[in-house]
């Protein structure tokens, strides 16, 4: 059978950019070697972003790299191999976080993370997924009045962009989450318009069954190869999976950390790479039922109550995508953890590892591919790919029906890192 839209990748990108194509007219295919919400937009942290107007440069400061330096934090880690295979990409990370630089990347930025919370909304209404949905914000710790005041600067200035805040005295705190500890804490910036999920990857299927309710097929099989169709009557697409190969006109790439695997033999090569991050759930107690996620600052990990138990989520591990787990960063957060809230019972035997797909100028890539008609990419969210899925899904139902756009994808072009063109940043 022959599609419109193939998309390719089942995660909260491509399962939006699915949703929307079928919503508007297209007849749509959206295929995955797992179930829909199983891979990186299962494990995240479940928070639908939209104080995340501030990117995640790379440490220039001299204090700042002396800190990482050890490889002991629990923000941040690095492996060896990794840094050899992604050398480049890192030199581009590093050259792009000049303050200048950041500041044009984060006007850039700030246009999609504008839109989280309403298009999450559009597509909760439509598959009823309320209940999934706490919309009372969540908790930045703070254990020092110096990091404390520096973010309540930020988040003054950041109500310009429509980010709502209260700042949190420590007994202010205390009230709101009676059952942690907040011993070393002196407050907390409570960021109120940003929304709580309770199981992202159940938010994804939600989206998925939705999608199929509108008439959009989903297949369970592993792409092993994307060509151009010679077809010189239908030019489009040919998707070939471990099962059957699809005909399509359009196809989109929204494989998260594995786009790149895809697009490769066509002859592009972009500077995608990935960002690890662990998991493990704790049975929920009346003495350990909180109410917020609660991200620690100063550590870098967030506490979450989800629909499995308080789920304590790491900060980032530079690693390469099939390296074994290594849980010496996740044993370190969850001791500090459990000095917060009691963590008894885990509820997996061994700990979910996921990574976020990361580019080097922390922009996703959104639009057309620039060697090929009628392919589509939409992958390199890193941190907020669960935040801004939806937004992304109907950026792409927009470029494929030659709509006007409700933000305007240049900055997110995927030719951005082509050799020979000016980039136009301070680096
Ligand atoms: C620890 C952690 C915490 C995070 N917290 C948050 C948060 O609170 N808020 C937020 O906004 N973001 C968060 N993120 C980031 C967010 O999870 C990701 O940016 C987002 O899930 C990426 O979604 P995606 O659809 O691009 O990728 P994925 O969810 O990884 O989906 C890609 C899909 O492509 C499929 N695929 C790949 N290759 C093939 C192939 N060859 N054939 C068939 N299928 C294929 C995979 O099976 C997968 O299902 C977090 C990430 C981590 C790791």
């Amino acid at each position: 059978m022959r599609y419109d839209v193939v998309v390719i990748g089942a995660g909260m990108v491509g399962t939006a950019a699915a949703w929307h194509l079928q919503k508007n007219g297209s007849k749509v295919l959206m295929l995955d070697r797992k179930l829909p919400g199983l891979e990186t937009s299962y494990g995240n942290a479940g928070l639908i972003q939209r104080e995340a107007i501030h990117t995640h440069p790379f440490p220039r400061q001299i204090t700042e790299m002396v800190r990482v330096l050890p490889n002991q934090g629990t923000d941040i880690r690095y492996r060896i191999p990794a840094l050899l295979r992604y050398h480049q990409a890192l030199l581009q990370y590093w050259k792009f976080s000049t303050p200048d630089s950041v500041k044009k990347i984060e006007s850039e930025w700030q246009t999609l993370i504008a839109h989280c919370t309403s298009e999450h909304q559009t597509m909760i209404e439509a598959s009823g997924a309320d209940e999934l949905i706490t919309r009372d914000g969540w908790l930045q710790l703070h254990r020092s009045e110096e990091t404390l005041k520096k973010a309540a600067k930020t988040a003054i200035e950041d109500c310009e962009q429509g980010v709502e805040h209260k700042v949190l005295s420590l007994d202010e705190l205390k009230a709101m989450e009676p059952n942690a500890n907040f011993e070393g804490f002196v407050g907390a910036i409570h960021w109120l318009n940003s929304w709580q999920v309770s199981n992202p990857s159940a938010l994804v299927k939600a989206y998925a069954k939705n999608f199929q309710e509108m008439k959009g097929t989903i297949k369970e099989s592993n792409v092993k190869e994307i060509r151009p169709s010679d077809d010189n009557d239908s030019k489009g697409w040919q998707v070939v999976t471990d099962k059957e190969t699809y005909h399509s006109d359009h196809l989109v790439i929204a494989a998260g950390p594995w786009s790149n695997e895809l697009i490769k033999p066509l002859g592009y090569n972009l500077p995608l790479f990935p960002m690890r991050g662990y998991h493990q759930h704790f049975k929920i107690s009346d003495k350990n039922t909180i109410h917020h996620s609660m991200f620690d600052m100063d550590k870098g990990f967030v506490m979450g109550p989800m629909q499995q138990g308080i789920r304590i989520t790491t900060g980032a591990e530079m690693t390469t995508m099939d390296a074994p787990k290594n849980f010496g960063q996740l044993k370190t957060v969850l001791k500090l953890a459990s000095k917060i809230l009691p963590l008894e019972d885990a509820v997996e035997s061994e700990a979910w590892a996921g990574s976020r797909p990361c580019m080097p100028d922390m922009k996703p890539v959104i639009g057309p591919a620039d060697k090929h008609d009628k392919l589509w990419f939409a992958f390199g969210h890193s941190h907020q790919g669960f935040t801004l899925g939806p937004i992304t899904g109907r950026l792409v139902e927009e470029l494929i029906h030659d709509k006007p756009l409700t933000v305007d994808v240049k900055p997110f072009n995927a030719q951005r890192f082509a050799k020979k063109q000016s980039l136009n940043y301070n680096i």
